[in-house]
């Protein structure tokens, strides 16, 4: 077989998507926002076309994005990575992942892996011949284990990759996460941290974001990847960066020259413009999903979907226990089919998922009509 990915098949956001369409289903499976993106960036975009930014940009990045970007991690998170020799900007945060897994795994390593995860990286730790280690994160209040984190370790292991906030659960590290993550990495000087940290500016509840570039310790081991999709409500625009130290940064630049050489010109040039003009976007973005997520949660409480704790990113677990005994994927399914909402199971997000586990995932990046016909629907139940 020419397969190298033998058990991959379409992911579970595309299948969901898809039956949403067939079905006339209101779509809060795949994480994507149904309103428009800020005015200025969309003038922004048509304004470096028309200026002629229509032919390839340099390898890494335009430097005014570069330094934007340098910018506003400074404004952040009070530490400024050099524009030149640490920031690469990716066509999203996947390709992001992609070539920091690749940059530095080699075939018959082992990356650590807490699940649920996102489902870009094992497909990413298979290719490059490594294997992924999973170790699960608690089903209820998916905090790590750090002490089965640590017994995962062994002397082939070469990358720990972690996200917060968390997709799906909405669950974000605290100080004392990045403690016990720092005494690990202490402990293990040859483990590369992968920060998947795409929801940096959707915390709620006056949380800190813990992003790996405030702890000179993990930054100076760590690629911290990021995602304009998310922060400027253009998830198919597929632009993101990396942020690593300079080594780490030579090495994932070899990977991104021969994978895309460079993103999308038109719409860095936007964003270097629309990062420095207007800090305030990203600055309120957490307030703003905020009061989405609490309309949301009010609305669910008129349902019998009983909502988890989410403290950032946009979408909401609930336990569907008092509607259904489906497993996850056939009750997803069914709700799509049946009564007209889709949304994601939990099962694709793990190697083994825990036995009889009734969660969904529901996105509420979603303007508020969309939010209230999904809830008239799902107060049906
Ligand atoms: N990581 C996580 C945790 C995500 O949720 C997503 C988007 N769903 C990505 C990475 C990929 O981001 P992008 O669309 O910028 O490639
Ligand atoms: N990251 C999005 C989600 O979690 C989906 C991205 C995709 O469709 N590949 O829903």
């Amino acid at each position: 077989t020419d397969s190298k990915l033998p058990k991959v098949g379409t992911t579970i956001f595309s299948t969901m998507s898809q039956l949403a369409a067939e079905h006339g289903a209101v779509n809060l499976g795949q994480g994507f926002p149904d309103f428009e993106v800020p005015a200025r960036l969309v003038d922004e975009l048509e304004r470096a076309m028309r200026a002629g930014h229509n032919q390839y940009a340099p390898m890494t990045g335009i430097p005014t994005l570069r330094t934007a970007i340098a910018n506003k991690t400074e404004r952040v998170y009070g530490h400024r990575p050099d524009a030149d020799s640490e920031v690469t900007v990716t066509s999203g945060a996947t390709e992001a992942l992609f070539n920091a897994i690749h940059a530095v795994v080699r075939a018959g390593d082992e990356v650590i892996v807490l699940d649920p995860a996102y489902d870009s990286y094992d497909p990413a730790i298979e290719l490059a011949g490594a294997r992924a280690v999973h170790v699960a994160l608690d089903p209820r209040s998916f905090a790590v284990d750090w002490a089965a984190v640590r017994a995962a370790v062994t002397p082939r292991t070469r990358m720990l990759i972690v996200n917060t906030p968390h997709n799906p659960s909405g669950a974000m590290f605290s100080a004392g996460d990045i403690d016990a993550l720092q005494a690990l990495l202490d402990d293990h000087p040859g483990i590369r941290l992968l920060s998947d940290e795409v929801y940096e500016h959707i915390v709620f509840d006056g949380a800190r974001h813990e992003s790996a570039l405030r702890h000179p310790a993990l930054r100076e081991r760590a690629f911290v990847v990021s995602s304009f999709g998310k922060t400027y409500h253009c998830t198919g625009w597929k632009l993101g960066y990396c942020i690593a130290p300079p080594a780490l940064s030579a090495e994932f630049r070899k990977v991104h020259q021969y994978n895309v050489f460079c993103t999308f010109a038109p719409a860095q040039h936007a964003f270097a413009a629309m990062l420095d003009a207007e800090p305030e976007h990203y600055e309120q973005l957490g307030a703003f999903y905020e009061a989405k997520r609490d309309r949301f949660r009010e609305q669910l409480s008129g349902t019998r979907l009983q909502p988890l704790p989410v403290a950032g990113g946009y979408f909401q677990l609930v336990d569907y226990s008092a509607v259904s005994d489906l497993d996850d994927a056939a009750f997803c399914r069914w709700l799509t089919v049946e009564h007209g909402v889709a949304a994601i199971p939990l099962s694709p997000f793990y190697a083994q998922p825990p036995p009889g586990q009734r969660l969904a995932r529901l996105c509420f990046a979603k303007n508020d009509a969309t939010l209230d016909a999904a809830i008239e629907r799902l107060r049906t139940l």
